[in-house]
């Protein structure tokens, strides 16, 4: 009889008897209550003041699909509350009172009624779904009286009283805060069921189904319910149904603030100035005998897309037994055999949902002595692959145009089209263990823990998979650090599945064969025990559980376009994926380059739909083998002759990449960044590594370990890097711009085609970057003039110091280009370490004092706003200057969207970021 976890949030002792009213008088006239049923006020329009929830019941009567009739308080309600110390407009009761009586109406039924009772649900419904983070009441309208009439006019005692036990459960708990206390291990009204149930049956071991109850069973468990709520609230149990309204509407609308809508609401930038909607709806009753149910359904399938009904449903329970993963519900297809009828109308109610939303659809029904009710609609939340399967499919079956299809693509879950499935070989020789439900599609290993906190802890050391037999929204910070969660109770829309779908985790849900033990921390499985730390690998499109680690490949998409292994024509995934990255084509402003350092990363951001190169990090080039040598050595050269010895060391190298690298680009641009050495990341720190470079550069150790000295930096990260280097020595500038310019002529003469961009990074004043250029064409015309062929090329800059922003102008008197660093621009323009603010700043993000991680993406306020001054002044000095991104974020869609804004001409991102920033641009595009 387990029922949803309730809120943790402190709930009041007393019940609330009438609402509090505030004193606004502009608040008077206003509408606050709109009615849906025979008379509908609203429309799937008015999100923000309906919620969706409440918008959507509204439609959903307009276009005369069953719902039964009732009434949302709007969110402007909700505003009020918190504004004006958890009080209601004065006008809010009466109008309340009205639509009250409206439904009475509509059903013939009366709130109270001692022969036909009302009975309603009062639920949350913000404008973005927060499933399961706020607080719902079943039932109401029932007490000592009404239960009987219930009793009467459904014929059935047992069904009645069920209702009444729910009811006071979930009441106590959620508005009278009869919750768990500190050291109690159960929940008291579960606690209280389940002794209950052991002094009926005592010889009796494992669970004891709730059915095995009768009517005088549960009218024993109501008593003990309510001297339980006496006893810990302090109150008896409200029997007036008015006041079981007020209290009801007052704890959904309090729990807005509860600690996990909090959380939830941060995790998806919510803002908690929305405010949810209430919902207050006749009782329709899944749960009034075997020919009623209900259940919860998608108009496609959320994790493959296909073209199905799709969805779960029990018989004989009401909706929270479906999602609260207590009892594992049957899939929705075998509705045709259990109730045809409402089969029927669920199948009518699909399509009719789907001509009308043009998306698919995830709905609640139930059904009541075979006649269906829907409950809510929404559009549905779902995998990547189904996002961009539904997507193109929608648009070759008319529902939406190709323009549409972009934007229903989120661009941070197209990472999942691209993300990792299990080694076909390792899946072969791996010791199969059980299968669940494929919830969350991808392929995860990780060590297990049963609970979240460790999981959270945990995951700072390594993947661990969250394994717990169902999980709630308490967990919710341990899945946000897991890998991927497995659980062994519960079917495809438990929490544990919805939440994982929507965070892009894998998850395998409904394993029953798991045994989760959470005192002796082991899991049970085939004859096998396993404990906390040991691993195992899910794979969440499948099902499948493994023992131990497992080998993840590569998805479809990769294995066609990276490892030229699939033949394009036989994945499906790969097709979808490619009309939808042809539609962002048509639509982009934006081109999208690539961060890459070599001819293979470039290979594959091009396959992704790479127009070039957006940054080569041309230290990066450096860091192996012998090349590292060469480097350090010219770092530690105590004279220009020294360094140029080095550097002509390096010269071939550079060269080759370079040629690689063009060669790879075919004619596209490449924007190469001359040296900007983090000198600390290359010089030898420890003893060992000093004796060993001594030995090779044939120098005697101390030599070296003075060097190294010479050369430390308290804050390398300001010192002696960028441009500062090619300027204390303009050699390292030659022999760069020399290996460019050689490379570039060579594949020239190749006759493939060519288009350098040399970068010059870490400007702040326009001088520093006259002295550099100066030596970039010096250098291009003596090998022009040596190999007797030109290229051409552009020289430009980073912008990445605020004070290059600020004189933008000026630098744009020498510089063909600007690309935003970002990274450095935040890290300078914040004053934080881009290496070391990971130890403060989700701390920040709790605080609220950031909405979100400013390296990854772009602070629009502050940074941003250095950037547009640059753009505007950069223009205003060389109308045509092209414009570019190569920090992190250029990958990141939200600042995608925000340098389509200022007008940028491409963002630059790591190669497998590609398609995502081609999205977010082309949704910046179209919308
Ligand atoms: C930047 O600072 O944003 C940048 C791209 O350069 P790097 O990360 O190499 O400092
Ligand atoms: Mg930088």
């Amino acid at each position: 009889m387990a029922q949803k976890k309730k809120a943790t949030a402190t709930k009041s002792k007393k019940s609330r008897k009438a609402p509090k009213k505030g004193r606004s008088t502009k608040a008077k006239s206003q509408k606050f209550v709109y009615d849906f049923g025979n008379k509908t006020d609203g429309d799937a329009t008015q999100r923000s003041l309906l919620g969706g929830k409440g918008a959507n019941l509204a439609e959903m009567a307009r276009i005369g699909l069953p719902v039964p009739p009732g009434f949302t308080i709007t969110t402007e309600v909700c505003t009020y509350f918190y504004a004006n110390k958890r009080s209601y407009p004065q006008s809010l009761e009466e109008q309340v009172r009205a639509s009250v009586a409206l439904t009475e109406k509509q059903l013939g039924k009366k709130l109270g009624d001692l022969k036909k009772p009302l009975l309603l649900s009062v639920r949350s419904g913000a404008r973005d779904s927060m499933p399961g983070m706020m607080d719902t009441i079943l039932n109401l309208g029932l007490n000592d009286e009404t239960v009987e009439a219930l009793a009467t006019s459904s014929g059935n005692s047992r069904f009645a009283w069920d209702c009444y036990r729910r009811f006071i459960q979930m009441y106590g708990d959620v508005v009278m805060g009869v919750q768990k206390l500190p050291g109690e291990e159960h929940d008291p009204f579960e606690h209280i069921i389940d002794s209950y149930k052991e002094e009926l049956f005592p010889k009796e071991k494992g669970e004891i189904d709730d059915n095995r109850l009768n009517v005088s069973h549960v009218k024993e468990l109501v008593s003990r319910f309510k001297a339980l709520v006496k006893k810990r609230a302090g109150s008896d149990f409200p029997s007036c149904p008015w006041e079981q309204l007020w209290g009801s509407v007052g704890a959904v609308f309090g729990s807005w603030m509860n600690d996990r809508a909090n959380v939830y609401r941060r995790k998806y930038g919510i803002p908690a100035s929305w405010g949810t909607a209430v919902n207050v709806q006749a009782m329709v009753f899944g749960n009034s005998g075997k020919k009623s149910g209900s259940g919860v359904g998608f108009t496609r399938d959320p994790a493959t897309g296909e073209k199905v009904l799709y969805g779960e449903f029990l018989t004989n329970a009401q909706g929270e037994d479906v999602v609260a993963g207590v009892r594992t519900p049957r899939p929705v297809a075998q509705l045709k055999r259990a109730l045809p009828k409402a089969f029927k109308g669920l199948v009518a109610v699909q399509k009719r949902l789907e001509k009308h939303f043009k998306d698919m659809q995830d709905f609640e029904f139930t059904i009541e002595d075979e006649k269906l009710f829907m409950l809510q609609t929404r559009n549905g939340k779902r995998t990547g692959v189904a996002a961009v399967r539904i997507a193109a499919e929608m648009v070759k079956e008319r529902l939406i145009d190709w323009k549409t299809a972009i934007k229903r693509v989120p661009a941070e879950q197209l990472d999942q089209v691209l993300s990792p499935v299990f080694d076909a070989a390792a899946v072969k020789k791996a010791t199969f263990l059980c299968k669940g439900l494929p919830a969350g599609p991808g392929a995860a290993s990780g060590r297990i823990f049963l609970n979240a906190e460790k999981a959270v802890e945990e995951a700072k050391k390594g993947p661990v998979l969250l394994t717990r037999v169902e999980t709630s929204p308490e967990d919710l910070r341990g899945m946000i650090a897991a890998g991927g969660i497995l659980t062994s109770r519960g079917g495809v829309s438990s929490h544990a599945a919805l939440v994982a779908r929507q965070m892009g985790k894998v998850c395998v849900c409904g394993a029953a064969d798991l045994e989760v033990n959470y005192k002796a921390r082991t899991v049970k499985v085939a004859g096998k025990t396993f404990k906390e730390g040991d691993y195992l690998s899910i794979n969440g499109t499948s099902g499948e559980v493994f023992a131990g680690e497992l080998k993840t490949a590569p998805s479809e998409i990769i294995q066609v376009l990276v490892d030229k292994k699939l033949d394009p024509k036989k994945s499906r995934d790969y097709q979808n994926f490619s009309k939808l990255m042809n539609w962002c084509e048509k639509a982009t402003k934006m081109s999208v380059r690539t961060n890459a350092d070599s001819p293979s990363q470039v290979a594959n951001a091009v396959a992704f739909g790479a127009s070039g190169i957006g940054l080569c990090r041309t230290e990066h080039m450096f860091f192996e083998g012998k090349r590292i040598d060469a480097m350090r050595e010219m770092i530690l050269a105590e004279d220009e002759g020294a360094r140029r010895k080095a550097l002509r060391k390096m010269l071939p190298s550079q060269r080759k990449d370079f040629q690689g690298i063009f060669k790879a680009l075919r004619g596209k641009p490449a924007t190469i960044r001359l040296l900007d050495p983090p000198l600390h990341e290359f010089l030898p720190h420890d003893a060992a590594a000093q004796r060993d470079l001594a030995k090779k550069l044939g120098v005697s150790l101390a030599s070296i370990k003075k060097r190294v000295e010479d050369l430390h930096e308290f804050n390398p990260m300001l010192g002696h890097r960028g441009c500062r280097l090619g300027i204390s020595y303009s050699e390292v500038t030659e022999m760069q711009a020399q290996a460019i310019i050689e490379a570039a002529i060579l594949v020239k003469q190749s006759g493939i085609d060519v288009n350098p961009e040399i970068m010059v990074p870490l400007v702040g004043f326009p001088r520093e970057l006259e002295l550099q250029v100066e030596v970039i064409h010096e250098t291009a015309k003596k090998v022009f003039a040596a190999k007797g062929v030109k290229v051409k090329y552009m020289v430009g800059t980073m912008i990445e110091i605020p004070r290059a922003a600020l004189v933008a102008d000026e630098i744009a008197n020498t510089a063909q280009f600007f690309s935003f660093g970002t990274n450095d621009l935040t890290q300078t323009t914040m004053g934080m370490s881009r290496d070391d603010s990971g130890s403060f700043l989700p701390n920040y993000t709790e605080l609220d004092i950031i909405s979100a991680n400013p390296f990854a993406s772009v602070d629009q306020s502050g940074v941003g706003q250095l950037m547009e001054i640059a753009v505007k002044k950069g223009k205003s000095k060389r109308r045509a200057i092209k414009l570019g991104i190569c920090g992190e974020h250029g990958g990141d869609p939200d600042s995608v969207k925000f340098c389509h804004k200022i007008g940028l001409n491409y963002v630059s991102c790591s190669p497998f970021r590609v398609p995502t920033a081609r999205l977010a641009a082309a949704q910046a595009a179209v919308s």
